[in-house]
């Protein structure tokens, strides 16, 4: 029988009415205990690591997940991760990074409903993450849903539904229907590699928003306040305005600092394109780096954990725009 070690962090799923709404609460044990589905399935370990909103979790956390996966992967055959939803994908993403090379299952999961709840979705995702933590697939997964996500690729797309993510830009690996589970697209393997825990993060790195009006002296405050990268939403295929306010000096500002600036986009789907208009071409000319069909969350993994590894910023863009873990397809 196959050996999987559950970690608990906290969230939605492990949470209980506290005096100013919902705190997590439940152990990792308690919640099993609520799925009499898993008896028999395999041998379950457990450890509590956090117990956060995930709104609350920083940077650093994710090095303690990742610490405590890499350790509980030498003795066990999975990891179940029970995470919140808010910010699930940047742990994915971020885990995708530091735990290259996996050969076994890392699965997070959490729900929309408290487990304690009658409407709960958190028992089935998590015996579905079991069924995927006991299964072949290697690397990072979130499963939420019954959806089998690629770590590199999952976005939270609802508040409230059940189906709260999405696989962005690239297929679902697959599914759990009941006691079955489908695969339709392995997922992608790095076979040369031996696992790897990789916790060199720079966590010194902006999201921006851009909207129509845009002061361009807010480039300013990142290099004074001494942020090493910024990604940029940018509009449509990642288009930077130029006219009115004008961003593009701001943009070179950044670069001159040795400052890496990555351009997303404000759409969910397709990815970025900065050679089509010009209000993309005058932006790539600047030194900025497509971030190409990259999930958000992603790119912020990504960025912190290239920025941990170099600050020259022609290797920044070279290791952006390689493909480590199923996250970017050029
Ligand atoms: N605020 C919660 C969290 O991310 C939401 C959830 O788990 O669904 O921890």
């Amino acid at each position: 029988m196959k050996k999987i070690l559950l970690l608990s962090t906290g969230g939605t799923i492990a949470s209980a009415p506290g005096e100013e709404g919902l705190v997590p609460k439940f152990t990792g044990e308690e919640m099993v205990k609520l799925i009499p589905e898993l008896r028999g399935l395999c041998h379950i370990e457990y450890k509590e690591i956090l117990n956060l909103d995930s709104t609350n979790m920083q940077p650093e956390d994710w090095l303690t997940i990742a610490r405590e996966a890499y350790t509980g992967l030498k003795e066990y055959d999975g990891i179940v991760i029970t995470h919140g939803t808010d910010t699930m994908a940047y742990t994915a993403g971020a885990l995708s990074f530091m735990l290259r090379g996996l050969s076994k299952p890392v699965v997070l999961t959490g729900s929309q409903v408290p487990i304690e709840s009658s409407l709960t979705d958190g028992k089935k995702n998590i015996y579905d993450a079991f069924k995927v933590a006991t299964s072949s697939l290697k690397g990072v997964f979130v499963v939420f849903n019954g959806k089998i996500i690629l770590g590199t690729r999952a976005s939270k797309l609802y508040t409230h539904k059940y189906e709260a993510f999405h696989s962005i830009n690239f297929p679902e690996i697959g599914y759990v229907e009941g006691e079955n589970l489908k695969i339709l697209v392995p997922p992608p393997e790095n076979k040369e590699m031996e696992l790897q825990f990789d916790d060199r993060l720079e966590t010194d790195v902006f999201l921006l928003k851009i909207i129509p009006g845009t002061k361009p002296e807010v480039f300013d405050y990142f290099i004074e306040s001494g942020y090493k990268g910024v990604i940029l939403e940018g509009f449509g295929l990642g288009g930077i305005p130029y006219l009115g306010r004008n961003l593009l000096p701001g943009l070179e500002k950044l670069y001159n600092h040795g400052i890496a600036t990555v351009v997303t986009t404000q759409s969910v789907y397709d990815g970025v394109d900065l050679t089509v208009y010009d209000v993309g071409v005058k932006a790539l000319k600047t030194g900025v780096i497509p971030a190409y069909d990259m999930v958000k969350e992603t790119v912020v993994a990504k960025l912190m954990w290239v920025l941990g590894h170099t600050r020259n910023l022609e290797e920044v863009r070279k290791m952006m725009l390689t493909n480590y873990c199923g996250e970017i397809i050029l």
